[in-house]
């Protein structure tokens, strides 16, 4: 069984009456199956505009899918009862590009990185504190850390705490959409090696949702390349992604600048 299976899925978006009284619409997602297994990273490459970011919602259950079905360890995401989907959702979590809006200003990093252990688990509040110290820790922040406020950190120090939130309940699947594309290269590296490091010592698999496809090279164990909500091709085997074909890909490929030897 696939921790993740996505079968013929479509979504397409209503944009209201344009002027000739016809429904305009977008096809978001067009035709998309595939399949991922425990402990794999799926990098997921497009431009702008070509589904990727409606592909993850669709996963997380936020989107409905027109057509097709999800299924998550086994299980059909979108005909799951709300207490089943309750449980199910502990082992997927998200990390979105915006670190700033993903946390609450007013409350502390303790609070911030606790919040899925008070939904799901029953602490005191030591075991609590506890929990989220080790949790800081893991992500490369300090113990004190706890008691301060997300104005007290830097953009790559408030997705390493995105990402202590996302691991807290030691979830099977993290969807990372553009997760470092807001961060200058050097932290975007940083923060890729944690993300590494964190796959390895807790099994996880990610689905890296992003238009750099150096990043996802640098990450991902495959990759699929989106354009215009479909999957045009795919690769199991990132030695071989100088031999992606389909004119996007090389398309992608070449954008990447020539002065970011790091992670070729
Ligand atoms: P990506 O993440 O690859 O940039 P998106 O999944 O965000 O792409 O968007 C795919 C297409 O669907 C785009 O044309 C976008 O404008 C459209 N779209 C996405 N979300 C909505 C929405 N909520 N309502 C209408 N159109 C949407
Ligand atoms: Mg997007």
């Amino acid at each position: 069984m696939s921790l993740l299976e996505l079968n013929n899925i479509k979504k397409t978006y209503l944009l209201g009456n344009s002027v000739f009284g016809k429904r305009n619409s977008v096809e978001a997602i067009k035709d998309i199956s595939l399949t991922l297994e425990q402990g794999v990273c799926l990098g997921i490459v497009g431009e702008s505009g070509s589904g990727k970011s409606t592909l993850g919602k669709i996963i997380l259950g936020l989107e409905k899918p027109d057509q097709g079905e999800v299924l998550f360890q086994g299980k059909h995401l979108h005909s799951l009862k709300a207490k089943e989907l309750r449980e199910l959702r502990r082992n997927l979590q998200v990390v979105f590009q915006d670190c700033y809006s993903s946390v609450n200003p007013r409350l502390t990093i303790g609070e911030i990185i606790a919040e899925p252990l008070r939904n799901y688990e029953r602490l005191t509040s030591s075991e609590e504190q506890k929990q989220v110290q080790g949790l800081l820790e893991v992500v490369g922040l300090r113990r004190e850390d706890i008691h301060k406020y997300p104005s007290q950190f830097s953009g790559g120090q408030l997705q390493r705490i995105n990402i202590a939130r996302a691991i807290a309940l030691k979830p099977k699947l993290i969807i990372l959409d553009e997760a470092i594309s807001a961060l200058d290269a050097l932290v975007q590296i940083q923060i890729l090696n944690l993300l590494a490091q964190l796959k390895e010592d807790f099994q996880l698999s990610y689905l890296f949702i992003s238009h750099d496809i150096q990043a996802v090279n640098y990450i991902a164990d495959q990759i699929a390349v989106m354009y215009q909500g479909e999957v045009v091709e795919w690769q199991d085997d990132m030695e071989k992604l100088e031999q992606l074909e389909h004119p996007v890909s090389k398309k992608l490929i070449s954008s990447v600048l020539p002065s970011y030897p790091v992670y070729f």
